[in-house]
């Protein structure tokens, strides 16, 4: 567990960052809530006139006092309004910086870092903390600071009409003090707990209600039910181990109180026979003492509530503060004009992914692939085609060797500006969930509504969004379900032409399409590819037969190279033997 360390004290100063804009809104709230918790002491302090003043002891008249307290109570209840208010302005405007930060950060965070994490796992994590600090802000640190304001006044009220009664009652205090302690810090430990248990039940939903048609094909609902049922289980059991640390926390702090309540009332009464306090006093400071007792007792539930958000915000911050991949530079930056059209060279090339620095998924690249061509990665699975196309593109570094386009180190290029070069047509196209338009916008938001219609047009997009009632304004589902495959993927090309890249890489589908989708998809794809550099992974070696060089790897090693004509003529080769096998058990290709 974390101790409130200079670690915590920065990470709450880093909190109070995002506040700053507002601080003029946070002293107000504070006076506001300073007003009301003053309000509410003097209340119960002119209650103890009341009796004085019935029983004659004091001058005033009965209806000054009633009028003392009207205008008390209506100071207290403009108090609190502007409280909430002003702490709502507040707690809203930073916790949006705060999201809009977080965001960010994720976003602009390298692939290493979503290789070794759970998406489902970050999202539920961040909007748990979230929450955890804007119920903090909202009401657990307003609550806290009132707590003690009531605390401190009472005993000093309470010390102005008896010392030797609050002198009794002080004693009682380091008990408390004690007791606050020891259990914060194990209450606080054991909801970082529960809040990383919340995430991963979380992650488990999310996972299986995005994968729900395979849970169901696999019929693999109760496999899923018992995953999750067992972390549910966890989960319940850690917040009820929470719980009985806040219940037995409370208990104490109780018993000490009410204790020290009989025997203050017990004492009290010694003082008033003696004539030391009136009745009003004792009255005054019995309503006091209790209501203090309350504020101790509260101070339980609002530290608990504190130290949860202090996990909350460590936890934030810690997920914020991975390095980022553009180097902290903002995203929105201007892109530069980069021409890649030049050879792509890759000199001895090594790379392991990061969490497997031991086992090297790719061993001494040395070729060329030429600018303004086609070529084709072809290899079994797991050869390492994919993870060269994601060299290219600067997911990863690589760990040995160098690339270089045109002759200039790709590191050397501003990352964003470089990537903005590139299109990507992957497996799996993901569409995001807005209109067809705005799916084809997406490879460049400043294109006009007329080159995305060109664009659409040369991808064959174009034949079925006439079909469509609504055309391009079509809204695709979530995740672009409402499409068929064929579809999503002329969608995806026509991303591809409104972007214009120098470097275009298609990851080929692996499922056939029908004939028609086939021969428009390849119709398209041929005009995409002229003149441009192409690099396509491929399944289906019957596609890349007109490619200008095919490279063959395998276990991350490239065994061969050339033309189809020249490979297909080594009859050892791993290129001839892939396609021998290729033709057998799909004979039409
Ligand atoms: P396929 O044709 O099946 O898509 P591929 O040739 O594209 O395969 P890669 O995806 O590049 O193969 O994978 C090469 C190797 O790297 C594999 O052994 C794989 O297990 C490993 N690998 C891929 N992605 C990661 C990752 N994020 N972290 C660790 N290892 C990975």
């Amino acid at each position: 567990m974390k101790k409130f360390q200079p670690t915590s004290a920065r990470q709450i100063r880093r909190l109070f960052e995002y506040m700053r804009p507002w601080r003029g809104y946070f002293a107000g709230g504070l006076a506001a809530l300073f007003v009301s918790s003053i309000t509410s002491l003097a209340l119960f302090n002119y209650v103890g006139h009341l009796i004085d003043v019935e029983a004659g002891l004091l001058k005033e008249s009965a209806y000054q006092v009633i009028g003392w307290l009207a205008i008390i109570l209506a100071v207290q209840a403009l108090a609190s309004f502007l409280r909430i208010r002003l702490f709502a302005v507040v707690t809203e405007r930073t916790i949006a910086s705060l999201r809009s930060d977080a965001f960010r950060s994720l976003l602009l965070k390298p692939m290493a870092f979503y290789s070794e994490r759970r998406v489902g796992e970050i999202t539920s994590r961040l909007s748990a903390d979230i929450t955890s600090i804007k119920d903090t802000l909202t009401s657990i640190l307003a609550e806290f600071i009132r707590e003690i304001i009531i605390i401190t006044g009472s005993v000093l009220i309470m010390a102005w009409t008896s010392w030797q009664l609050v002198l009794f009652m002080l004693a009682a205090l380091p008990v408390m003090a004690l007791v606050a302690v020891g259990f914060g810090r194990r209450i606080r430990a054991l909801s970082r707990q529960v809040q990383q248990q919340a995430a991963e039940a979380n992650t488990l939903t999310e996972e299986a209600l995005q994968a729900i048609a395979s849970v169901k094909a696999y019929t693999s609902e109760r496999w899923e039910i018992q995953k999750y049922d067992a972390h549910n289980e966890a989960m319940a059991r850690l917040g009820l181990h929470n719980a009985w640390f806040r219940a037995l926390f409370a208990t104490v702090v109780v018993v000490v109180l009410f204790g020290t309540v009989v025997a203050i009332v017990w004492l009290g009464a010694s003082l008033v026979a003696r004539g030391i306090i009136t009745h009003g006093d004792l009255f005054k400071f019995f309503l006091l003492s209790v209501f203090m007792g309350a504020s101790i007792g509260g101070l339980a539930e609002t530290w608990g509530g504190l130290q949860k958000a202090l996990g909350a915000i460590e936890s934030l911050f810690d997920l914020m503060d991975a390095t980022p991949e553009y180097n902290g530079v903002p995203p929105h930056r201007p892109i530069q004009r980069l021409k890649l059209t030049g050879d792509i060279q890759l000199q001895k090339v090594g790379f392991c992914y990061p969490r497997y620095p031991e086992r090297k998924v790719l061993h001494q690249l040395t070729t060329t692939l030429p600018g303004g061509c086609v070529t084709a990665l072809v290899g079994p699975s797991g050869a390492g085609k994919t993870t060269l196309a994601y060299l290219l593109l600067r997911f990863y570094e690589p760990t040995e060797g160098l690339i270089c386009i045109g002759d200039q180190d790709i590191r050397t290029f501003d990352l964003q500006s470089y990537r903005h070069r590139f299109a990507v047509v992957p497996q799996d196209i993901v569409l995001f969930g807005g209109t067809i338009f705005e799916n084809i916008l997406y490879a460049r938001p400043e294109a006009s509504a007329r080159e995305v219609e060109e664009a659409a047009a040369k991808a064959h997009v174009l034949e079925f969004v006439e079909q469509l009632p609504q055309g391009f304004q079509t809204l695709v589902g979530e995740r672009g379900t409402q499409l068929s495959g064929g579809q999503r993927q002329r969608v995806a090309l026509a991303r591809a032409f409104l972007k214009n890249p120098d470097i275009l890489i298609l990851d080929e589908a692996t499922s056939a399409l029908d004939s028609v989708s086939e021969q428009m998809i390849q119709e398209a794809l041929s005009k995409l590819m002229k003149d441009r550099t192409t690099i396509i992974i491929a399944h289906r070696l019957s596609t890349i037969r007109s490619a200008d060089k095919i490279l063959v790897l395998h276990k991350g090693h490239l065994v061969e190279e050339g033309t189809h004509q020249e490979l297909v003529a080594k009859p050892d080769g791993l290129y001839a033997h892939l396609t021998a096998l290729q033709s057998l058990t799909s004979p039409v290709e």
